[in-house]
C-alpha cells in the first residue's frame, strides 16, 4: 500500500509508492554506460601541466613538491564577486546584482579517480579543503549562504570529468532553505531541543535505516527519503555550521562519507549522484536549533510533473531496504 511519510524536521511529505516499489538491487545500471576516463587528459584544464588555464589557487595542498589539491575561483560561474547586492525594482518586481563567490576544488591531479577510488589521505584533503574554503568565504561581508557540493556524472549535472567539488556562496537565503530553519526554530521554542539531534537519536534507536556509524557521525537513509538510496550523514556533536568542525571531525567525516560513497559505487555500479553539505546561514553559525548535515542523492530516478507540481516526491523504494542493501555491501 502506498503511504505518505513526513520529514520530522522540515514537515515536508513524501510518498513511498509500494505498488511501484522496486528491489534495491534492480537499480544498478548497465556498466557499459560509463566510459573509463584516462589517468591523464592533455586537454583537461584541471590536469597537471595545464595550471595556467585556471586562475591562481586560493588554497593548495602540496605533497612531495607537487600539488595534491588545488582550489581555484570558478571562471565560468553564474555569480561574480565584484557585483553588489543592492536591490532595485523593475516596476513591481525586485532584482539585485548577481553577487556571489564560486570556487572549484580540484581534488587530485589524477584525472580518473573519484571519492570511491581515491586514497583515504586524498579524500581527507578534500574535506580539509571544504572546511578551509567554507571558513575563509564565511568571513566575506556580503555572503550569507555557503553551499559545498559535488556532482558526479552527467545525470548529476557535471560537465568536466576531472574529479572536482564546488562551493557557491550567495547573499540570498531562498525560502526552501529558510523554511526548514524556521521549523527547527519552532521545534526548539516548543521542546527546548534541536530537532536534528532528536532525529539522530531516534534513527539510532530504530536502527533499521542506519547504513553505518563511527564515533562522530551517523549515516542513514531517512524515514521520509525523497528518492531511492538518499543517504544522510549527520554529526553526533551539535554544530549548526559545517565550518565549526574540528580536526578529529574532519577525519571522521571524510572516513564515513568516503565509505558510504564506496558502498554506492560498488553496490549500485557507479551511479551518477550529487551530494551537498547543508549548513546554517553564516549569521546563524552558532545557534542551538540548526544542525548541519550532508545529503547524498544517487540519480536513479527522474522527478516528473507530479514532483514539480506538488513538491511531494514519490520514492519507489523503501528506505529500510535501501539501508539494509548498503549495510551489506562489502567495501
Ligand atoms: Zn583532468
Ligand atoms: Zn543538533
Amino acid at each position: 500500500m502506498p503511504e505518505f511519510r513526513q520529514n520530522f524536521a522540515t514537515k515536508e511529505w513524501v510518498i513511498i509508492a509500494t505498488e511501484r516499489a522496486r528491489r534495491p538491487d534492480s537499480f544498478s545500471h548497465n556498466p557499459g554506460e560509463r566510459r573509463n576516463p584516462p589517468p591523464f587528459d592533455p586537454q583537461c584544464p584541471f590536469c597537471p601541466g595545464n595550471e595556467e588555464k585556471t586562475p591562481a589557487p586560493v588554497f593548495q595542498i602540496s605533497q612531495n613538491g607537487r600539488w595534491a589539491l588545488r582550489a581555484v575561483t570558478n571562471k565560468f560561474a553564474a555569480l561574480r564577486e565584484d557585483m553588489d547586492t543592492q536591490r532595485s525594482h523593475v516596476g513591481l518586481f525586485l532584482k539585485a546584482g548577481g553577487h556571489g563567490i564560486a570556487e572549484v576544488i580540484i581534488e587530485t591531479p589524477a584525472h580518473d579517480l573519484n571519492p570511491a577510488t581515491m586514497t583515504p589521505e586524498c579524500f581527507r584533503n578534500v574535506v580539509e579543503a571544504y572546511r578551509n574554503r567554507y571558513n575563509s568565504i564565511s568571513r566575506q561581508e556580503k555572503v550569507e549562504l555557503i553551499s559545498v557540493f559535488r556532482n558526479h556524472g552527467p545525470r548529476a549535472g557535471t560537465s568536466l570529468e576531472h574529479p572536482h567539488s564546488q562551493i557557491i556562496a550567495t547573499p540570498i537565503v531562498p525560502p526552501h532553505i529558510r523554511d526548514p530553519i524556521f521549523q527547527a526554530r519552532v521545534a526548539y521554542d516548543t521542546f527546548g531541543s534541536c530537532i536534528y539531534c532528536e532525529m539522530l537519536a531516534e534513527e539510532r534507536r530504530q536502527k533499521e535505516r542506519v547504513v553505518m556509524e563511527n564515533d562522530l557521525f551517523l549515516a542513514y537513509c531517512p524515514f521520509a527519503s525523497r528518492s531511492p538510496f538518499e543517504t544522510r550523514i549527520i554529526p553526533k556533536v551539535h554544530h549548526s555550521s559545517f565550518g565549526r568542525i574540528d580536526d578529529q571531525e574532519v577525519t571522521a567525516f571524510a572516513q564515513i562519507l568516503q565509505e558510504v560513497l564506496k558502498k554506492i559505487y560498488i553496490g549500485l555500479d557507479n551511479p551518477d549522484y550529487n551530494y551537498i553539505i547543508r549548513s546554517a546561514p553564516v549569521s546563524e553559525s552558532d545557534v542551538k536549533h540548526c544542525h548541519w548535515y550532508t545529503v547524498i542523492a544517487p540519480r536513479l530516478t527522474t522527478p516528473a510533473g507530479f514532483e514539480m507540481g506538488t513538491g511531494i516526491f514519490i520514492n519507489v523504494s523503501y528506505p529500510e531496504q535501501c539501508a539494509q542493501f548498503l549495510r551489506d555491501v562489502k567495501t
